[in-house]
């Protein structure tokens, strides 16, 4: 049985622009070519994946699209920098998350941005 909860993800990502700084797309959408469904209660996350890496994790969310009816996968990969000096213990290790958008097949359709 899976659990609804772990198959959260971000609702946004941010795409960083020259010079207009961040801004923010939605992750609420289908990443199909020719489906422009962007309805959160037409798409289901139904299974979700994890591999680890020496230095990243990451996760990978099938979704389903009930508008075109197809499935499309986000892929996030948060990068580990692990801070070297053990001085201070209570710094939290620097992440950095970036998502790409897959088909079924694990075809990459491109990368969306940061998260
Ligand atoms: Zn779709």
């Amino acid at each position: 049985m899976v659990d609804k909860e772990d198959l959260n993800y971000p609702s946004y990502a941010y795409i960083a622009l020259a010079r207009r700084g961040m801004e923010k797309i939605s992750l609420d959408q289908c990443f199909l070519e020719n489906c422009d469904n962007e309805d959160p209660k037409l798409l289901e996350p139904f299974k979700k994946e994890v591999f680890e890496k020496e230095n990243k994790v990451i996760e990978k969310i099938q979704i389903k699209c009930k508008k075109c009816n197809r499935i499309f996968i986000l892929k996030f990969e948060t990068l580990k920098y692990v801070a070297k000096s053990t001085k201070n213990e209570e710094e939290k290790p620097l992440s950095m998350g970036l998502v790409h958008a897959l088909d079924e097949d694990g075809k990459n359709l491109g990368h969306i941005g940061y998260f």
